[in-house]
């Protein structure tokens, strides 16, 4: 009961933070931004800002921040494989010229990439000509490097702005949160991360798992638990293309 009341006080405070943006931009009809039960048409047109997906069907969306990493990202990669689960990696620009082999893989195998800009900024600290090229020159690397056109960007630690948003929309992609943060980063056990991630899991769930930026050992071994998890609830994890655009 208790999580249900954080849930639903942090989902009223994004949903204000959300509607403020949109009244700065001087649109008087704030997105509508909880579940869309009237199918997939214009749902992206509709929530411009979106954290989760249609609850209409059985799916699901594991994105994976901060890679991509040399020891967690293949190994992360495994497991997908073997349950044969598509999910969406979001990118560091820099780490990608590192590790061109794993966004080759990435690809190969079938998932998506999302912009995570170049350098992981503090966005507050950028003036809008910096903010444009992190977002700019992320999409145009990964775009050259797979040949695919991005549709997301994910806004490093979560903050975007009016210039974020602005920049993002001038570019055709659209910002994406999420809806449960199982807070991988803490360190904390393996068994921990997988029941925060399915006490919470719904149709349509966007989770905010991390492949990169630090000991990421405890995601990896969380991952097995929250893909069963998913099996027994019946909900199949797909790419956020997959959840939002189709
Ligand atoms: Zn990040």
């Amino acid at each position: 009961m208790k999580k249900l009341k954080n849930k639903n006080v942090l989902s009223t405070l994004l949903l204000i933070y959300i509607c403020g943006i949109f009244f700065s931009l001087g649109m008087t009809n704030p997105p509508e931004l909880l579940h869309c039960n009237q199918g997939q048409d214009n749902f992206v047109a509709r929530n411009p800002i979106l954290w989760i997906g249609s609850s209409n069907k059985h799916q699901v969306a594991l994105t994976f921040d901060d890679g991509p990493d040399p020891i967690y990202t293949p190994q992360i990669l495994d497991i997908l494989a073997k349950y044969n689960i598509k999910a969406t990696f979001m990118v560091i620009g820099n780490k990608a010229k590192k590790h061109p082999e794993l966004i080759k893989r990435i690809i190969d195998e079938g998932h998506e990439l999302g912009n995570h800009t170049i350098s992981h900024p503090e966005a507050p600290k950028l003036t809008p000509e910096e903010l444009e090229k992190q977002v700019s020159d992320n999409n145009a690397l990964l775009q050259n490097m797979t040949g695919k056109k991005l549709h997301f960007f994910r806004p490093p630690y979560g903050y975007f702005d009016v210039a974020f948003f602005m920049t993002c929309r001038q570019h055709g992609i659209n910002v994406v949160l999420w809806s449960i943060v199982p807070r991988d980063w803490e360190k904390s056990d393996a068994s921990i991360i997988t029941k925060r991630v399915l006490d919470q899991i719904e149709p349509g769930s966007i989770v905010l798992l991390h492949d990169g930026g630090g000991d990421r050992s405890q995601t990896v071994a969380a991952l097995p638990g929250i893909l069963d998890g998913l099996q027994k609830r019946n909900l199949k994890a797909v790419t956020l293309s997959e959840l939002l655009l189709k």
